[in-house]
C-alpha cells in the first residue's frame, strides 16, 4: 500500500521546488542571442542580482552549477601557490578550499566543527598571527547546506577588518541567497558567489559572482584566468561575450520569471517567510528528539540555517528506511545526511519556492514515517509546528 500517488514533493536542499510560474517560463521558442531582448534580457537579470547580493558591484552569470561558480571566483582573483584561508562549518567551505588547491593554491583549513558555526574571533585570532599576509583569500559559506549551520558573515567581515588583514574575503551564498539577508557591501564581502537551484527556485545551470572593488583590483594580477570564466573578456563591448558563447536563453527566461516572484514578493517577507518555516520545523523536531533518538545537528539554536534542518540520529536507526518510506510510501524526498553524517542523518530544506502546506505536509510525512517505521520519538511534533504558525502568522 502506498499513498504517494500525485506530485512527488522534493524536501532536498538543490534542485529545490520550480514554480510553475518558472517552468512554464522555459516554454517558448529561444530568443535571437543577437536581439535587444536578449540584451535587455540580461542586463535586467545583471542588475537584478547585483541588487540580491546587496552591491554597487558587477555580477557574472555562468553555464554551470555551484561548482563552476567557485571555479569562476577562484580563477579570477587567485594565483598559482596563493594561500587560502578555508572556514569549515561542514563540507561546502571545504569544497571549495579542495577546487582553489586543485588549481594550485595553498590552502589552510581553520578546523571548525560540523555541529557549530565559524567563531568569529577564531578567525581574527588566526589573521592576527600572519603577520606578513601571506593569507590572500579568506572562504567561507553563509548556510552550510550538510551540517545545516549558518555562520555570521557580518561579524566575521568585523573579525577581519578588526584585524586589519587585507585578505579578500569571499563568502558562498548559495543555499542562502534570496532565502536569508545578504548585504555583500555593508558586510565587507569582496567576493560572492551562488546558483540557480536553491533559493532562487531555478533549474540547476547558472552560476553566479558579484564582484567588489578589492576583488576587481586582485583581478588585473590573477594567474589563473581562462578565457570561459575572465570577468575582462565577460565586459568586452559585444553580449555574446556575457556568456563566452550562446547565452542559455531558457535558463535566463526561467531566472527572470523566478527574481519577479521573489521581488513581488518582497524580499523583506521572503526572509521572514523562510524564517516561520524554519521555526516550524525547528518545533516539530525538538519535538521529536524528546523520544532520544533525534536531536538537532546544530547545537546552539542561534546557528541554524533558516533554509535547511540537519537532523541526527542516534546509532542503531535505519535512517535509509526512513527515507525510503517517505518517498516511496508518501511522495516526500528528503535529504540524506552527507560527508560525515552520511547514514546518521536526515535534511529537511525549507529554501525558495515552500509554503505552508509544502511544508507542513513534509513534516507530517516524516511523523508518519516515525510511527510507522517504530522510530522512537515523542509524538505531536506536526502540532507543535502547527501551533507555532498559527500563533506566527496571526488572522
Ligand atoms: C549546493 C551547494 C554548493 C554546490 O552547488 P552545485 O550546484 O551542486 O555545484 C555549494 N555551496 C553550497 C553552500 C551549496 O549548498
Amino acid at each position: 500500500m502506498a499513498v504517494s500517488a500525485g506530485r512527488e514533493f522534493l524536501a532536498i536542499p538543490g534542485p529545490t521546488n520550480m514554480p510553475d510560474e518558472v517552468l512554464q517560463a522555459m516554454h517558448r521558442p529561444a530568443l535571437d542571442i543577437y536581439s535587444r531582448q536578449m540584451v535587455e534580457l540580461s542586463d535586467s537579470l545583471l542588475s537584478d542580482l547585483s541588487r540580491l547580493f546587496a552591491t554597487k558591484g558587477k555580477s557574472y552569470i555562468y553555464i554551470a552549477n555551484g561548482h563552476g561558480a567557485w571555479e569562476a571566483v577562484i580563477s579570477n582573483v587567485l594565483s598559482r601557490g596563493d594561500k587560502v584561508l578555508v572556514l569549515e562549518s561542514g563540507r561546502f567551505a571545504l569544497g571549495w578550499g579542495n577546487a582553489a588547491q586543485a588549481m594550485g593554491c595553498e590552502v589552510e583549513v581553520l578546523k571548525g566543527d560540523w555541529r557549530r558555526a565559524v567563531r568569529p574571533d577564531e578567525v581574527e585570532e588566526r589573521l592576527r598571527r600572519d603577520k606578513d599576509h601571506s593569507i590572500k583569500a579568506i572562504m567561507v559559506v553563509q548556510v552550510d547546506t550538510a551540517s545545516s549551520a549558518y555562520n555570521d558573515i557580518e561579524a566575521i567581515g568585523r573579525a577581519i577588518k578588526a584585524a586589519g588583514h587585507p585578505a579578500l574575503f569571499m563568502v558562498d551564498a548559495v543555499a542562502s541567497l534570496g532565502c536569508m539577508p545578504f548585504a555583500m557591501d555593508k558586510w565587507g564581502i569582496d567576493v560572492a558567489m551562488s546558483g540557480s537551484q536553491k533559493g532562487l527556485m531555478s533549474p540547476p545551470g547558472l552560476g553566479f559572482v558579484a564582484v567588489g572593488d578589492r576583488a576587481r583590483a586582485a583581478h588585473q594580477t590573477a594567474g589563473l584566468r581562462t578565457p570561459y570564466w575572465d570577468w575582462t573578456q565577460r565586459d568586452g563591448p559585444e553580449h555574446y561575450q556575457k556568456y563566452a558563447g550562446t547565452a542559455p536563453v531558457h535558463l535566463l527566461f526561467a531566472l527572470r520569471k523566478a527574481l519577479d516572484m521573489l521581488f513581488e514578493e518582497g524580499l523583506d517577507n521572503t526572509f521572514t517567510r523562510h524564517r516561520l518555516l524554519a521555526e516550524a520545523v525547528r518545533r516539530a523536531v525538538a519535538v521529536w528528539s524528546e523520544g532520544q533518538v533525534f536531536s538537532f545537528n546544530i547545537a546552539d539554536a542561534a546557528e541554524r540555517a533558516d533554509t535547511v534542518t540537519t537532523v541526527r540520529a542516534a546509532e542503531g536507526h535505519d535512517l535509509f528506511a526512513l527515507h525510503r518510506y517517505c518517498k516511496d510510501k508518501c511522495g516526500v524526498v528528503l535529504g540524506v545526511g552527507i560527508g560525515e553524517l552520511q547514514n546518521r542523518a536526515f535534511r529537511i530544506a525549507h529554501m525558495g519556492h515552500v509554503n505552508a502546506p509544502m511544508l507542513l505536509g513534509t513534516l507530517g510525512v516524516v511523523e508518519m514515517a516515525l510511527a510507522a517505521l517504530d522510530i522512537p520519538h515523542r509524538k505531536g511534533g506536526v502540532a507543535a509546528a502547527i501551533g507555532y504558525l498559527a500563533e506566527s502568522v496571526p488572522a
